[in-house]
This record gives structure tokens, C-alpha cells and sequence, in this order.
């Protein structure tokens, strides 16, 4: 095994910056800002004063791709708009998250083999955590994102690489 080989195998090194880089990650989310239907109006509900998500450290929603860690796809997306959320997505810095909230964003909802509704996000982008509901309450996003705060602290920077969605070739390139 080579030198590189071992280092990038998990080490004591590794494993500990490891640990110091989740603990960040996970208590300084900044999710996009970014809704596409009904479901973004309990999302942003989530963000008030009254389920205050400043609590979990997630309550920041930034206005640019570049600033943000988290797309939050809350509604439902259509054909159009899916090809500007991948691009969307890949503006935003690794590492990066992606929860899917209501039906809509996780299957096409209630618009199930519409010509014009993409049948779940994830089909172009990589989706961590799935929020069901239409709409999920917002105690139910503050769930999925405490779940995806569990899932942050499990992660490995050390030959991670998330799968790419059928919709989208290896050079990024939409289908
Ligand atoms: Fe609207 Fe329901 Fe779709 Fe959410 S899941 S965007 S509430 S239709």
C-alpha cells in the first residue's frame, strides 16, 4: 500500500478532524434560499419566531448558492426548474446537503406522472434526508434537519463521494 494510499485510508488523524469539522458543519447550516411551491411557506414558517431555527443553528438562509451548505426543496419541481436546481446545486461548495420536504419534492406529489413535474428531486440531485408530508408541519422539517445533523456527524471526508442521479452524465450535464 502507498503513502497516499494509507493517508487516505481513516486514521487517528482523520478521524479526529473528522469529528472537529462536523461538529461545525452540523451547528452552522446555511441553507439556501430557495422554494418552489406551497411547501416553502411552512419552510419558511420554520424559520420564524415561533419554531425559531436559529435554535439548531440553521436558521441563516442565504441568498446566494455559493454561501450556502443546505437546499432545502420545498414544492414541487417542475421539468423547467429542474435544470436550473442542479445548477443551482452545483454552485453551492462541497460539502452540501440536500433534503427533499413534502411529497412533491420527494415523488411528484400529487401531480404523480404529470408531463410536466419531475418525479422526485432526486432524480437529478443527490438527496440526504426525505421530509414527507403535503405540507410537512414545520416541527417536521426541524426533524429532518436534526436528522440530517445525525448524518453529518457519521460523515468521513476521506473518500467520500456522493452518487451522481440517473438524470445527470458524469460531466454535469443535464438529461
Ligand atoms: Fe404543495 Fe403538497 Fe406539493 Fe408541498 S407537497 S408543494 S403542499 S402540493
Amino acid at each position: 500500500m502507498g503513502v497516499m494510499q494509507r493517508f487516505n485510508e481513516p486514521n487517528i488523524l482523520t478521524v479526529s478532524s473528522d469529528k472537529l469539522f462536523n461538529w461545525a458543519r452540523k451547528n452552522s447550516m446555511w441553507p439556501l434560499q430557495f422554494g418552489l411551491a406551497c411547501c416553502a411557506i411552512e419552510m419558511m414558517s420554520t424559520g420564524m419566531a415561533h419554531n425559531d431555527l436559529d435554535r439548531f443553528g440553521a436558521g441563516f438562509f442565504s441568498g446566494s448558492p455559493r454561501q450556502a451548505d443546505v437546499m432545502i426543496v420545498s414544492g414541487t419541481v417542475s421539468t423547467k426548474m429542474a435544470e436550473r436546481m442542479t445548477r443551482l446545486y452545483e454552485q453551492m461548495p462541497e460539502p452540501k446537503w440536500v433534503i427533499a420536504m413534502g411529497a412533491c419534492a420527494i415523488s411528484g406529489g400529487p401531480f404523480l406522472d404529470g408531463y410536466s413535474v419531475l418525479m422526485g428531486a432526486d432524480r437529478v440531485i443527490p438527496v440526504d434526508v426525505y421530509v414527507p408530508g403535503c405540507p410537512p408541519r414545520p416541527e417536521a422539517l426541524i426533524f429532518g434537519i436534526m436528522t440530517l445533523q445525525k448524518k453529518i456527524e457519521r460523515e468521513s471526508q476521506v473518500g467520500y463521494e456522493k452518487p451522481r442521479p440517473a438524470l445527470v452524465t458524469e460531466d454535469g450535464e443535464f438529461l
